[in-house]
């Protein structure tokens, strides 16, 4: 960096803050905010926005938004402000409500705008009162908005702007009507400006309801990352359904994420989800729609404030958050759209950082992620679970650097008496590896020695798995196979301590297997039944596979004892 010093960066050619016609009072803002230049969606939307013109605005979450429509509604704020509000800014989200209006008072804050955040489950008393003593811009959610209006406080005659953020999330919490009624609210000359990560077809329908002569901008991810490109490693893990919560751990163990957010697809899976991470000695916080706002506000507090290191969230409840310590994401499960997986990894990776997003995919889940790599442009690598093994390596790894730390800043003197009696009865060195066992069995960790099955994705139709040489039954087994189906090449026998009495059936076993392992029907071989246990036959080469998920898995809602059958 010195030796650059004086020197202009040509590194960047694009336009520059001043370029975009921006007020001093702004471009102090931004400069004491660290920002060095405009994104793409900023140096795309921010002219036409100050001129007045209507906007249609698509990027994706991360890309700054935010700023690119704030900026211009701070630069038209008129001289003379009454205390009705100029400018209007509806977001989805009581914490997007918080986070916009922050946003606007700090690149405000030499105009002297006054932001107002309105949203629900917050006691309206305070907000009335503000609106009385006259604010500029009105951040809201729609139902608050709406019910204010309707009480006659909230008055939008004065309004020359509207900005609908992330209005894909609106209209999916169904907020279109209430959209619909303060629109009309409004003058009819006033600028509407509509940002969203996505742009699904209802969308049209409300910009072309709401929106006149619209300049429509859509920001590829690609370009999005010119300049200053994110750099966020992708990795999915394959992982049998039944081993998930355990892989999850184990992965977070190994990556030692600072802040993570964790997507799941339900609340349920939130909350049982949490349970088991904070199990595992994490800080893990539950973040979901049925919350109070009050819970989703500390809990937000926590993460900020850094005394929790895991946010468990659904997706309506996370959209939008911009968390600046966040390191990874992780997909608990491979999200149902390519969108949902853009907008969730870009809450990483933010203006240059480095972040990791990490997702979890069922053995069946191949294609979705395939699809998501070609539709998002992004590059997934498929990785191991972290092995026992990997992760004893990992757990070493830190006590030698922990006890280094210690070697070069702690004072140890005063322990030189223990090491100098025991060394008349040991040599120094055993002293030294009792003195690390115990060190680093102080180091914790769960000891969790439990093996995850290491699964693949299931090999494409039409490729044969396994060995070709032709499988031949054993001799002198003369026991009928329940199914007729037989694996080709070598097989093994597997033991499954439950059986008839436990109601076990056939299909319960090939059901566990495929389920949980990358075989198909045609590859699981002779099964049988009997009273307290079952026998099943599976190619010899994922035989190891096979006794791993089975043990993580519940057939019939029973974990099972499950070997390579010895008879
Ligand atoms: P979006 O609404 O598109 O999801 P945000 O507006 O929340 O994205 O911006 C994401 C992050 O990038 C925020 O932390 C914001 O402060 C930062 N940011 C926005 N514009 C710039 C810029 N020009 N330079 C540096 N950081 C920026
Ligand atoms: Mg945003």
């Amino acid at each position: 960096m010195s030796a650059m010093d004086g020197e202009r960066d040509t590194s960047s050619d694009g336009p520059t803050f001043e370029d975009l016609g921006l007020r001093p009072e702004l471009l102090a803002a931004l400069t004491a905010l660290g920002y060095e230049e405009p994104t793409p969606i900023q140096t795309e939307a921010i002219p036409p926005l100050t001129e007045g013109r209507d906007l249609l605005g698509q990027a994706a979450t991360g890309t700054g938004k935010t700023a690119a429509f704030s900026l211009p509604v701070l630069q038209r704020l008129p001289a003379e402000r009454g205390p009705a509000p100029d400018a209007l800014v509806l977001v989805p989200t009581r914490e997007l409500a918080v986070q916009v209006s922050e946003a606007l008072h700090k690149y405000g804050r030499d105009l002297g705008a006054r932001v107002l955040p309105v949203y629900g489950g917050a006691p309206i008393g305070r907000q009335l009162r503000s609106l009385e003593s006259g604010v500029d811009v009105v951040v809201a959610t729609p139902g608050r908005a709406l019910d204010l209006v309707q009480r006659g406080s909230l008055q939008l005659g004065q309004v020359g702007t509207v900005v609908l953020d992330e209005a894909d999330e609106m209209l999916d919490m169904g907020f279109a009507e209430d959209l619909d009624a303060i629109l009309d609210e409004t003058p009819e000359t006033r600028q509407t400006v509509l940002f969203s990560a996505t742009m699904p077809r209802r969308l049209d329908a409300l910009a072309r309801r709401h929106l006149r002569d619209p300049v429509r901008i859509t920001i590829a991810r690609e370009q999005a990352a010119a300049g200053q490109s994110p750099r966020v490693t992708q990795t999915a893990y394959v992982v049998p359904r039944a081993a998930k919560s355990a892989a999850l751990g184990r992965i977070l163990d190994v990556e030692s994420p600072t802040a993570a957010i964790v997507f799941c697809r339900t609340r349920e899976e939130v909350d049982s989800l949490t349970e088991t991470l904070n199990g595992r000695g994490y800080r893990a916080e539950a973040l979901h729609g049925g919350m109070s706002q009050e819970q989703r506000d500390r809990v937000m507090g926590r993460l900020r404030g850094g005394t929790a290191d895991l946010l468990v969230a659904t997706d309506v409840a996370a959209r939008g958050l911009d968390i600046d310590q966040l390191t990874h994401v992780v997909n608990y499960d491979v999200p149902s759209a390519p969108e949902a997986y853009v907008h969730r990894i870009g809450r990483v990776g933010r203006a240059g950082r480095e972040g990791v997003a990490i997702t979890l995919a069922e053995p069946r889940e191949h294609r979705m992620l395939k699809t998501i790599e070609k539709v998002a442009g992004a590059s997934i690598a498929v990785q191991k679970v972290p092995t026992v093994a990997d992760l004893r390596a990992r757990r070493l790894e830190l006590t030698r650097a922990a006890l280094r730390e210690s070697l070069l800043t702690d004072e140890l003197d005063r322990f030189r008496v223990v090491v100098e009696t025991l060394s008349d009865e040991f040599d120094l060195m055993e002293v030294a590896l009792a003195a690390v066992k115990l060190a680093h069995e102080a180091g914790g960790g769960s000891d969790d020695d439990e093996e995850i099955p290491q699964v693949s994705f299931r090999p494409d139709q039409g490729t044969s798995r396994g060995a070709t040489k032709s499988g031949r039954r054993r001799e002198g087994d003369d026991r009928p196979p329940a199914r007729g189906a037989r694996p080709g090449g070598p097989v093994a026998r597997l033991f499954v301590g439950m059986g008839r009495d436990a109601g076990v059936r056939p299909g319960d076993l090939v059901g566990a297997i495929t389920g949980e392992t990358g075989l198909t029907g045609r590859d699981v071989g002779a099964i049988e039944i009997h009273q307290r246990f079952a026998l099943v036959e599976v190619p010899e080469s994922a035989a190891d596979e096979v006794v791993q998920a089975l043990r993580a898995t519940m057939i019939k809602g029973r974990k099972a004892t499950v070997r390579r059958d010895r008879s």
